[in-house]
Order: structure tokens, then sequence, then C-alpha cells
């Protein structure tokens, strides 16, 4: 494969990586999404890289000629006559990479699902051990207890391991409408020590679960196991991966299944799977944003919650020779108002900025006692 093309690949993977992690449906491609910018891009996979300017242009012009990304500026929004609003956005020069719906199609075929790792030797020949303990976690996946409600559920087994010795074992429904890895840690486990215990479960720990049940992956935190072993990952493109990467965060080590046995679970799920995709295609029209609470929309109804306060802006200067020095706004700024799409700003002069939301973290400003927000600046 040319190196180009090669490029191509990756700029539409992380063009694809940043789309999904502002969890946005897909309809948001059309009319919601700026993607990175092409300064921010260029940087990342020519800086250092083998890759040489001449061939990220070319890359990006392939990208764009089989329609898989537009560029352009910022999104154009005519500020309202006699206005003096002044959208910073439209202002730029900067170009941006916006994904198209052909383009992300493209990626998902494009872009492989993790594989499991190549067969390795592992310390003190846990080879063996993995194999058995994941094996009988695929046994009890296969006694899951089918749930009432009528949709498809995955299902999953759980086992949990101390220096070798097995601890306990538990399937999804074992106890009514209960997850395998919480009944293996909670209810059967409940007074025992599993710090340090290995857990293999066939399905990604879930990271969401209604109030006031606890989500799978932050149990096994907190019980501060060691090591975590997957069978799947989660079938539903809004949280794959997440659970994994929240194991990591925590310091857990995560590991996958082989090969085969990992293609047991994903049969044995089939019928989950294909529930998933399914609500997946179905889902790409929030045509009203609040219909579908999102990270995004929490984002919005905490700034609003500021509307005319006071609060603290710092630009973060994403790359450049400013990159990683935050500078504070001069003057005292309130919040004048907030989209899905931007968020406005009035300083104490009475002139306004708006920026798009995407480019604004929003945290708290312990000092202060009040809303901060940091405006990354490329
Ligand atoms: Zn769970």
């Amino acid at each position: 494969m040319s190196t180009v093309d090669d490029l191509s690949k990756r700029i539409l993977a992380d063009v694809v990586t940043d789309f999904r992690a502002k969890n946005l449906g897909t309809s948001a491609l059309n009319n919601e999404y700026v993607g990175p910018s092409i300064a921010a891009l260029e940087m990342k996979f020519c800086a250092d890289g083998p890759h040489s300017k001449v061939d990220f242009d070319l890359a990006l012009k392939q990208l764009e000629e089989s329609k898989f990304v537009n560029t352009g500026p910022m999104v154009p929004h005519d500020n309202p006559p006699g206005s003096s609003l002044v959208f910073m956005g439209g202002r730029s020069k900067r170009k941006f990479v916006y994904l198209t719906e052909k383009g992300y199609r493209a990626a998902q075929k494009l872009v492989s699902k993790p594989r499991p790792p190549a067969p390795s030797v592992q310390e003190h020949g846990s080879g063996d051990a993995d194999r058995k303990f994941a094996r009988l976690a695929i046994d009890e996946a296969r006694k899951s207890v089918p749930e009432p409600d009528g949709r498809s559920h995955p299902k999953v087994g759980a086992v949990v391991v101390k220096n070798g010795k097995l601890l306990s074992t538990a399937y999804r429904g074992e106890r009514s409408e209960n997850h395998a890895e919480y009944i293996a840690l909670e209810k059967k486990l409940t007074d025992e020590s599993v710090a340090g215990a290995t857990v293999y479960t066939t399905l990604e720990p879930c990271t969401t679960r209604n109030h006031p049940k606890i989500p799978c992956a932050d149990r096994l935190i907190e019980r501060k196991v060691a090591r975590v072993v997957i069978g799947m990952l989660d079938p539903d493109d809004r949280i794959s991966g997440k659970g994994q990467r929240k194991l990591r965060r925590a310091g857990i080590v995560t590991d996958l299944f082989s090969h085969d046995l990992a293609m047991e679970v994903e049969e044995l799920n089939r019928d989950f799977t294909r529930y998933c995709e399914q609500q997946d295609q179905a889902r790409p029209i929030p045509q009203n944003p609040k219909a579908s609470p999102s990270i995004a929309d929490e984002k919005v109804a905490a700034i609003l919650s500021y509307r005319g306060k006071p609060v603290t802006v710092m630009n973060h200067p994403k790359s450049g020779r400013y990159q990683g020095l935050d500078s504070y706004w001069p003057h005292e700024t309130i919040v004048a108002d907030c989209t899905s799409l931007f968020i406005t700003l009035k300083d104490a002069t009475g002139q306004q900025y708006s920026f798009p939301l995407d480019q604004v973290d929003v945290n708290f400003d312990n000092e202060k006692k009040r809303l901060r927000l940091q405006i990354d600046r490329y």
C-alpha cells in the first residue's frame, strides 16, 4: 500500500474518532459536525512522523475526491444585522475537515475493530489458565436468562480468579435482572477481598446503568481487581470500547480472549449484535437534540445555568508555540447564550464573542467558585 493511501486511512480514522468522541448522531454529519482543523491534523501526521507535507496534502485530496470528507472554513453563520456579535469561527482562516456520511460508512470497513492480541508468551504460563477461565466464562454465558422486555440482551458470563484459584462464576440474570459481573463480585464475593484478582467476562463491562445501579466497570475499579479479560467489546457503537478504556484509565490491565474464543462469544451474541446494529442504523435522526440527552446536552445545560453570570474564561492553545500555555481573559465575562452549536460570551465592554461549542471545555473554577470555560485555540 502506498504511503499516501495509508496516510489517508489514518486521517480518516482520526476524523471518525473525533466524530465518535463527540457523541453525535450521524445526522450531525450533514449539518452540525465540524471536524478537526487541517492544521491540527497536519501537525499530528507531519510534525515528526515519516510523512511529508506533500504526502499529507495528497492524502487529504484523495479523501476529498472519494467524497469521504469535505474541507472548508468554519461553517459561516450570518450575523444578525446590526448586531455586534462576532463569530470567531467565521472569521477564522483555518480550514476544517468535515466528515461525510459516505466517509463514515467507509471508515467502518477500513478501520478494523481491535483485534485480539497475537498469541504471545505470557508470564507465569497464564496462557493456559486464561484459556481455561475464558472457556468457563463462555459456558456461564450460555446459561444467561432472557429478560421479558421484548428487547435483545447479550449473553454474559463472568469468572473471578485470584492467585490461580477460582473464586466465583456468574451469568447474566442468575439473580433477577442483574449483570454477571455484579453477581460474581457483589452477590457471591460480598465480603471477600478481590483486590488483585483477574475477572474474565465475555462482554466488555458496562459504563452506564440507570441510577441507582452502579455500572460494572465502576464495580471492578472499586473492588480493585488487577486485570480484566474481555470476550468481545460492546456491539453498541456508541459505547463500544468505553468500558475497556475506563478500566485502563483506572490502572487495570485489560486483555481480550484469544481469537477463537472471541469468535465463539460473538457467535453466541449474534442476535444481540444484529439488534445493536439495527438500532444504530435506525438512530441517526435526533431532529430535536433535546430529545436524547447526550454529553453535548449536559454541557449546554451546565453553561445555560450560568447565563448572565460571570465565568472564568481561558484560552487553551492546542498547538503552536503557545501550546499548553493557558491565558485568562482580561475582562470579566458573562455567558450570553449557548446552543448545541455555539456558546456566546459577553465581556465587560459589551463585546460579544461566539465559539463552536466543541472547542469549549467546561469545568469548575475552584478558586472563584464558578464555571470555567477553556477555549481551544488552534
Ligand atoms: Zn454491567
